[in-house]
C-alpha cells in the first residue's frame, strides 16, 4: 500500500470517501516530480472557525466581498446549468447611478471590494459599456476598494476599457468543447472565441483569472483538457477550478454528478500543466461523499487553495507535509479576493494547524503528533 493511501486510511473523517488506490499511488509519484514551489503551500478558506467546527458551512453573513449584478437577475443566455439563478442573490445595480449608490452603501458597511458581474447577452457578453466611467470613479474615490469583474467574452476593445477603468481582476469561464458551447450555453459562437477573449485580456495589465467548470457538459468531462491547453498558452495570474453543481438544470437535460476520480485526475493534470501559477479550488462542488473525495484529491494533486474544505482535508494536507494555512474567509476564491491577495504581499492568517484540527472537534485518529505546526 502506498504511503499516501495509508495516510488517507488513517484519517477518520475521510472514511466516508472511496479512493482509487491506483490513482492515489500515481498522484504520489507525480507530486514528487512537481517543481518544489508549485505545490508546497496550501491555503484553506473557511467562513469561520466555529461554523467549520460544527461541520456546517453556515451562511457567510455580511460579506466583505458583495457580488453585484448590472442586469439584476436577468440573463439572455439561460445556460442549462444555471438558468440565471446564480444572479438572483446578487445586489442589483442596473444603471451607473445605481452602481455608484450600491458601492457607497457597501463601502459604508465595510466592503473591501466586490465581484462585478451581470447576465450575458446572446453573444455571451456582459454589456458594461455605460458603466465604465462609474467604475473609474469608484476606483478613484475609494482607494483600496478592489473590483473583480466577470468579463465573459470580452473583445480587444472591451479588454482595454476594462483595464482603463481600473478593474483589478478579470475573470471568465473557459470552455474547451464546441458541443458544450452550443448545447449547455446555447451560444452560437465558435469555441475558439473563448481563447480569443482570454488573449485580449492577458494582453492588458489586468490580473486575469480564468475558471474551468469541471463537468460542465451535463456532468461529463469533455472539453476540460482543451480548456487547460488554451489557458496554458496565455499568462493568467491563477486558475480557479470549480466542479459543476447543476441545481437548476431542467428535468429534460439533467446533469450527472461527475466522477470524483475523473475530477481528481483532471486536478493533477491541471497542476502539472500550470506549475508556475496558483491553481485553486473554488467553493462550488457537489456535496456529501463526492465533496470529501474531490477535496482529498485536490490536496493530493497539489492545488494551492481550497475554499470550504471537507472534514479531514486540512489534516490530510498537514500529514502529507504541505505547508498549511487556514484563513477565515468566505468564498473569497470565487469572488477574487484571494486571487488578488496572491501576489499582493497580503499573507493569509496563519494558524497552528494541530490546534485548528483539535478545535474543529475532530479526533485525529493517529494523534496529532507529527503534524507540522505553523506558528500563529
Ligand atoms: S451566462 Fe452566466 S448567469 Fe447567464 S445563465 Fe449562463 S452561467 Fe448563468
Amino acid at each position: 500500500m502506498s504511503l499516501w493511501l495509508e495516510t488517507l486510511n488513517g484519517i477518520e473523517a475521510l472514511e466516508v470517501g472511496e479512493f482509487d488506490a491506483g490513482l492515489v499511488g500515481s498522484f504520489e509519484e507525480r507530486f514528487a516530480r512537481l517543481p518544489r514551489d508549485a505545490a508546497r503551500q496550501v491555503n484553506f478558506y473557511v467562513p469561520t472557525f466555529k461554523a467549520f467546527a460544527s461541520s456546517e458551512i453556515a451562511g457567510c453573513g455580511k460579506s466583505a466581498w458583495p457580488a453585484v449584478s448590472i442586469t439584476g437577475p436577468e440573463c439572455k443566455l439561460q445556460c442549462d446549468h444555471c438558468k440565471a439563478k446564480l444572479l438572483e442573490p446578487m445586489i442589483p445595480a442596473r444603471t451607473p447611478d445605481a452602481l455608484w449608490r450600491v458601492v457607497n452603501e457597501q463601502v459604508e458597511a465595510g466592503a473591501q471590494g466586490m465581484l462585478l458581474t451581470g447576465g450575458s447577452n446572446l453573444r455571451d457578453e456582459v454589456e458594461y459599456g455605460p458603466f465604465f466611467p462609474t467604475i473609474r470613479r469608484i476606483k478613484d474615490a475609494f482607494q483600496g476598494f478592489r473590483i473583480a469583474m466577470h468579463t465573459a467574452l470580452a473583445t480587444r476593445d472591451q479588454a482595454k476599457r476594462i483595464e482603463e477603468s481600473g478593474v483589478d481582476a478579470a475573470m471568465l469561464d473557459i470552455i474547451g468543447a464546441q458541443d458544450t458551447v452550443t448545447q449547455v450555453y446555447h451560444l452560437k459562437r465558435p469555441v475558439a472565441d473563448f481563447e480569443a477573449a482570454l488573449a485580449h485580456l492577458t494582453e492588458t495589465s489586468l490580473k486575469v483569472v480564468p475558471h474551468i467548470v469541471v463537468g460542465l457538459h451535463y456532468g461529463r468531462l469533455l472539453g476540460e483538457w482543451h480548456a487547460l491547453e488554451t489557458i496554458a498558452r496565455h499568462k493568467p495570474a491563477a486558475l480557479v477550478l470549480v466542479v459543476i453543481m447543476p441545481f437548476y438544470a431542467p428535468a429534460k437535460r439533467p446533469f450527472a454528478v461527475p466522477s470524483s476520480r475523473e475530477v481528481g485526475r483532471f486536478f493533477m493534470d491541471a497542476r502539472e500543466a500550470l506549475p508556475d501559477i496558483p491553481v485553486l479550488l473554488g467553493c462550488a462542488r457537489p456535496p456529501g461523499r463526492a465533496k470529501v473525495e474531490i477535496d482529498a484529491y485536490a490536496v493530493m494533486a497539489g492545488l494551492n487553495g481550497l475554499a470550504h474544505p471537507s472534514d479531514g482535508t486540512v489534516e490530510l494536507a498537514a500529514r502529507l507535509g504541505r505547508s498549511v494555512r487556514v484563513t477565515p474567509a468566505c468564498c473569497s476564491i470565487a469572488l477574487g479576493d484571494e486571487v488578488l491577495a496572491l501576489d499582493a504581499g497580503r499573507d493569509a492568517l496563519t494558524v497552528d494547524v494541530a490546534e485548528f484540527i483539535r478545535e474543529s472537534g475532530r479526533r485525529a485518529s493517529q494523534g496529532l503528533a507529527g503534524i507540522p505546526v505553523v506558528a500563529a
